[in-house]
């Protein structure tokens, strides 16, 4: 099938508007995302960004478009990776980053859980169990992941932080917290952060808002970022994918349903953040990070698990 935007190029994906050739294509995307950073006010000149890369797809393109940006803009621009401790996974993904990065010219740094904690999230999870302490791996990786990510590029001088959330991660995220969650975790969704939670909180961005999984992973392929095309293993034991094959089945019998989902969540956002603003955050009694309670999540759970960091 020829490409409905230049009419020469052999078609390459068919979306809403038609089928699209290699070159339109990866046009489309960039072009999407530069509407989505402009549209929600995204950047401004004077942003230090850092690109939080897991190696994923998602994370790199997210970094491969808006490095172009920050490029001709001059801005700085620096890249930070964590690695969990999963092992034959990880260690692939961050070879990746750490290719990706050189290739770019993309400064960046890689902390592990190991030098921050003293132990992965495996063994971390390992104790917990030992200990009878009630949480997910995904969870615990989660909230320990964005510690160093929050700390380090507020450190190394960050304004901005760009995550590689997409369209499909931000409808597994609407339907996680409409059923599992609370509103004022619903209010902390959309593509950017509302009002400043806190100076210590790097606000991130989300540039690949309305870019889909499928769309995602061509564009990283099209323009040749090698990337492992496989979720983490441990993927398999969370709420987020049973979340995901929940929508894929109904975006299968309903198509459109991810989409329609997160439009009506960018409804909701502005009704919920006047209405659950999160209120005042402080900073944590024990690490001096942001933190809504007098202890924050990660010195909470590392002291159930009489972990010190
Ligand atoms: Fe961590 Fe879970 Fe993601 Fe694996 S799937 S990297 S354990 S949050
Ligand atoms: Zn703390």
């Amino acid at each position: 099938m020829k490409c409905i935007l230049c009419r020469i190029g052999e078609s390459v994906i068919t979306l809403q508007q038609g089928p699209l050739c290699a070159e339109c294509f990866v046009r489309y995307f960039q072009k999407k995302v530069y509407r989505t950073v402009r549209k929600y006010r995204m950047l401004t000149k004077d942003d230090v960004l850092c690109f939080a890369l897991s190696g994923g797809k998602d994370s790199l393109a997210a970094a491969y478009v808006l490095s172009g940006i920050a490029k001709k803009q001059k801005q700085r621009m620096f890249a930070i990776g964590v690695d969990e401790g999963v092992k034959g996974y990880r260690e692939v993904q961050l070879d990746d980053m750490r290719k990706f990065c050189k290739e770019l010219g993309i400064e960046y740094r890689i902390f592990t859980f190991r030098e921050e904690y003293g132990k992965t999230n495996g063994e971390l999870m390992g104790i917990a169990r030992k200990k009878g302490v009630e949480i997910s791996r995904c969870t615990l990786c989660g909230i320990l992941r964005r510690r160093i990510l929050n700390r380090e590029a507020r450190k190394l001088g960050a304004t901005k932080m760009v995550v590689g959330h997409n369209l499909d991660d931000e409808a597994e995220t609407a339907l996680m917290n409409l059923t599992k969650g609370s509103p004022e975790l619903m209010a902390r969704l959309g593509p950017s952060p509302g009002a400043a939670m806190h100076e210590g909180f790097i606000p991130r961005i989300k540039p690949l808002y309305f870019c889909t999984n499928a769309e995602t992973e061509l564009f990283t392929k099209l323009v040749g970022i090698k990337v492992l095309y496989k979720p983490c293993p441990h993927r398999r034991e969370s709420f987020r994918e049973y979340a995901d094959r929940t929508l894929d089945k109904m975006e299968r019998d309903y198509p459109g349903t991810k989409s329609t989902l997160v439009q009506n969540m960018l409804r909701l956002i502005p009704v919920l953040r006047k209405e659950h603003s999160s209120g005042k955050v402080n900073e944590c009694s024990r690490c001096g990070e942001p933190s809504k309670g007098r202890v924050c999540k990660v010195c909470l759970t590392l002291g159930k698990l009489r972990i010190r960091a």
